[in-house]
């Protein structure tokens, strides 16, 4: 059957990047698309830090950076600083890029351990780009320094999550994807088939569909309410289930940081997003040691200003829905899943989630085969992601609350163990199944936790001398370089996307 009409239920983040990205197919095709939310549900309100990849979103919408930017109030990041998490006083930054670069093949975090060994005593993190803007607090974009002997500047973006959802709306709506604002009531499906043939809103009105996108939220509309497809639930994995947010304004006259803060506390840990006017807040933390109370006066204890709105709680279940397409629904947002936004990779999923439908969509109809192939390739890219989100509770050394005693104790994937495992012994890091995270982010974070390389990859030890030295030297000296010369974060956002109020 031919796919004629698309619907999509929700409007939060991920319903108003489907419509957005799947407009951009009306150009070539004729396709009704038609997005239905409902402000008296909302939305969940929260999701402000993006990672790299996100930018790729941008290009395929052609929408301007400094535009986009202006409009959500947003600002760069550079990666996430972890506080309190390998032990209580600790703190290290997961960057964005590389640690150097490989030489003759070899992973750079080779070569410095060789060194390090050898009794040099400069640390991994200044040979790391990102790493090191955003310990000065500084910013600059590849674009502006214009040498190609310089390394790169990888970055994301920290969102304002309402004004983003309106931007792509309105982005949507000029490509002529239809809003209909209404609660979805009942769900009709075919009766040989099982297809969702139809939604009926609460004033009567019926919208037919071909294809329907589930961006409902937590609650799963179509691919559970009425597929009832089946969630796996990770809990015994990642066992956080709560989270308060709060924005607030920087009262404490602190500027912008150019990358998120993940601070740990004793049942979970606190989020600080900061976006051009204010900082975006919030605490996840495990219901079965810390309550709601408890979590909020943390919370206001630990921002940067008084509350700027009412404390928004959120429950939920970590793990990911049995199928992420089931017949002719595709879930994508919470509704696919949610493994906690440690990593701020839930936007990331919903993006890469509308890459492969796109990839997969045939206007001619649907197959088992692109179902099948859409299903896997989520899955691995989900459990590649959990068993990274794990190693962040699982490797602390904490033991000054039930909360870290379980997680430090908990039983993990093999997959991560072997992980671990190898990295130990002497430094390696397969990255699998085409997964997000790089040797950089795995390195990054198992030696900010306190994992030490117990030795390297034989091959760096035959690396030639001193021109390994010397190249080592010209990597710190040009990233040295680069950050003296960037402006403050602060500054660029003023000067390059000053927030359209
Ligand atoms: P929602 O925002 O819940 O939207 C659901 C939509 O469905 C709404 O429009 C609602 O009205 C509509 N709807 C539901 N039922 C009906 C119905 N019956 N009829 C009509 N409409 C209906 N992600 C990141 O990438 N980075 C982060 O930093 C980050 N932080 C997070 C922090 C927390 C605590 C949580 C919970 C999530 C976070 N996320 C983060 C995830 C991110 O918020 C979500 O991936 C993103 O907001 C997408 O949400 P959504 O659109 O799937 O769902």
């Amino acid at each position: 059957m031919a796919i004629e009409k698309i619907i999509i239920v929700g409007g939060g983040t991920a319903g108003w990047m489907a419509a957005a990205a799947l407009s951009r197919i009306k150009a070539g095709r004729a396709v009704d698309i038609t997005l239905v939310e409902s402000e008296q549900i909302g939305t969940v309100g929260v999701g402000e830090a993006t990672i790299p990849p996100f930018l790729d979103f941008n290009k395929l919408l052609e929408v301007d950076e400094r535009e986009m930017l202006a409009a959500v109030q947003g600002s760069f990041k550079l990666g996430i600083q972890f506080v309190n998490w390998g032990k209580l006083g600790d703190s290290y930054i997961h960057p964005f890029g590389n640690y150097g670069y490989q030489m003759e093949g070899i992973s750079f975090h080779h070569i410095w351990h060789k060194y390090h060994q050898a009794g040099d005593k400069r640390p991994i993190q200044v040979f790391n780009m990102e790493t090191m803007a955003a310990h000065f607090g500084r910013f600059a974009r590849t674009e502006d320094y214009q040498r190609e002997d310089l390394p790169p500047i990888n970055y994301a973006y920290h969102i304002d999550a309402g004004r983003y959802a309106r931007f792509l709306r309105s982005y949507a709506e000029k490509r002529g994807v239809v809003q209909k604002e209404g609660k979805v009531t009942s769900v009709a499906q075919d009766s040989e088939s099982g297809f969702v043939t139809s939604i009926t809103l609460d004033d009567g009105s019926v919208f037919e569909g071909d294809l329907f996108i589930d961006c409902s939220g937590f609650r799963g509309l179509l691919i559970e309410q009425t597929l009832k497809t089946g969630y796996e639930d990770w809990t015994h994995y990642l066992p956080c289930d709560r989270a308060v947010a709060l924005p607030c304004m920087r009262e404490d006259g602190s500027p912008p940081l150019p990358y998120t803060r993940a601070t740990a506390h004793s049942a979970g840990w606190q989020w600080q997003v900061p976006l051009q006017h204010r900082n975006g807040n919030g605490h996840v933390y495990c219901s079965s040691y810390m309550g709601d109370d408890e979590a909020l006066d943390i919370l206001i204890k630990n921002m940067a200003g008084k509350p700027g709105a009412d404390p928004n709680f959120l429950r939920f279940t970590t793990g990911r829905r049995k199928k992420f397409w089931n017949k002719n629904v595709v879930a994508l947002g919470l509704s696919a899943g949610f493994m906690e936004p440690l990593e701020s990779t839930s936007i990331h999923l919903i993006n890469t989630g509308i890459n492969k439908l796109i990839a997969l969509l045939s206007l001619d109809g649907i197959t088992q085969a692109q179902e099948d192939a859409f299903n896997r390739l989520t899955g691995k890219e989900y459990e590649r992601i959990r068993d990274f989100l794990i190693l962040h509770y699982n490797s602390t050394t904490r033991s000054d609350s039930e909360f870290w005693n379980h997680c430090r104790t908990m039983a993990v994937p093999d997959s991560l163990t072997e992980k671990v495992e190898l990295f130990r012994l002497n430094g390696q890091i397969f990255r699998e199944d085409d997964e997000l995270f790089t040797e950089t982010s795995w390195a990054a974070v198992m030696m900010g936790q306190g994992i030490a390389m117990g030795g390297h990859n034989a091959m760096a030890d035959g690396l030639k001398e001193p021109a390994t030295a010397k190249e080592m030297d010209a990597i710190e000296q040009s990233i040295r370089f680069v950050v003296q010369h960037m402006p403050s974060h602060s500054e660029y956002l003023s000067k390059y996307c000053p927030a359209v109020l």
